[in-house]
């Protein structure tokens, strides 16, 4: 059977995740990266094909999914809608108060079309996702907690590089161990925001800039860092360079219930990722065979990862999965 041709719409890090990962998925091959930058000064990790996006719509009948690695903010809300008219599409819109309008720009479309356009993978949305509804589904009396971290903040680095006086820096999520330890323990507690996580900076000061100004600004951060404990760790740049630049994360989903009045019940899940994007990526990677297949079934539209069967993200064959996983 021949491969699931890939294409990249955007070079960032799930760009290069994406690239990555199609290199461990036998049945895929990666047709081009597309770039709404010159694709000549694009450096690849591998190389590929490069092309602008703007060729995209001369190359339909030569992509069966394209994988959009821009970010939710601003280039996914434009270009999810766009791309699901012509492609099949996985991306990993992560702005959760938005996912449900952001589905209906982008089903109607895709609809039209034809195609399926698999919204919101990855592990939170993603993965999480599906365990949390796992949790609700299975013990429907008890509670959902999840928890982020221990993780680099692309979002909270960026508001502490903001604070006048800083030169550089990153932030750290880190779940709370004493309310880890009551999930587990199935005791349901109501926990507040600052109970749950605590945040960690590591900052540059620019010259002449003094640490306990830039300490104030940044711990008393409205909805950043105010209603946190935050602690904030003052480095220099080599040090920055040296200990900061990877971007790991992960957390936990954990649901606790009670199938009868003396027996509870605890489900977890964990990551534990050396590469936030790196793993998103994989996650998109294996979304886009689903992709293919429901698409090959007729089933069109905007889809999240509530819609696919797990199955369709294996290479193996269902007699293979009955025999070899079941
Ligand atoms: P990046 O900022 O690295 O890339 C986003 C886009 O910016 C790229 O597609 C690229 O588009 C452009 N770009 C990248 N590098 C440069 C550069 N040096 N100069 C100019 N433009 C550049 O974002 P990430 O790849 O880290 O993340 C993308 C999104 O993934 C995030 O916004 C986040 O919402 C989502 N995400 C979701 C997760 C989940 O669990 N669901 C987890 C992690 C992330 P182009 O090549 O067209 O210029």
């Amino acid at each position: 059977t021949s491969k699931i041709r890939i294409g990249i719409a955007g070079y960032g890090n799930l760009g290069r995740g994406v690239q990555a990962a199609i290199a461990k998925n036998s049945d895929m091959e990666l047709v081009g990266v597309y770039s709404r930058r010159d694709p000549d000064t694009l450096q690849l990790a591998q190389p590929a094909p490069r092309y602008s996006v703007d060729v995209l719509g001369d190359h339909v009948d030569d992509i069966d999914v394209l994988i959009l690695c821009g970010g939710s903010k601003s280039d996914l809300p434009e270009q999810g809608p766009r791309m699901a008219a012509l492609f099949n599409t996985v991306d990993s819109f992560d702005t959760h108060a938005r996912i449900p309008e952001y589905y209906e720009t982008v089903n109607a479309p895709a609809k039209a079309a034809g195609k399926t356009a698999l919204i919101s993978a990855g592990w939170d949305p993603g993965m999480f996702s599906i365990n949390r509804v796992y949790g609700e589904a299975l013990l429907p009396d008890g509670e959902t907690y999840t928890f982020w971290g221990r993780g680099l903040s692309q979002g909270h680095s960026d508001a502490v590089r903001r604070v006048p006086g800083v030169a550089g820096g990153v932030q750290y999520t880190i779940p709370s161990p004493e309310a880890i330890e009551q999930v587990r323990a199935g005791l349901r507690p109501t926990l507040s925001t600052r109970e749950k996580h605590q945040r960690e900076c590591y900052v540059v000061l620019e010259d002449g800039a003094d640490e306990n100004t830039v300490r104030e600004l940044i711990v008393n951060m409205e909805h950043y860092f105010d209603q946190y404990d935050t602690t904030v760790n003052f480095i220099d740049a080599q040090t920055l360079a040296a200990e900061h630049s990877d971007m790991p994360h992960g957390g936990f989903v954990i649901r606790s219930g009670n199938t009868s009045e003396s027996q509870k019940q605890v489900i977890e899940y964990s990551l534990a990722l050396g590469s936030n994007p790196e793993f998103t990526s994989s996650v998109l990677v294996a979304y886009a065979r689903a992709a293919f297949r429901m698409n090959q079934r007729g089933i069109t539209g905007a889809q999240t990862v509530y819609d696919v069967a797990p199955g369709l993200l294996s290479p193996k064959s269902p007699a293979q999965l009955r025999a070899e996983l079941l």
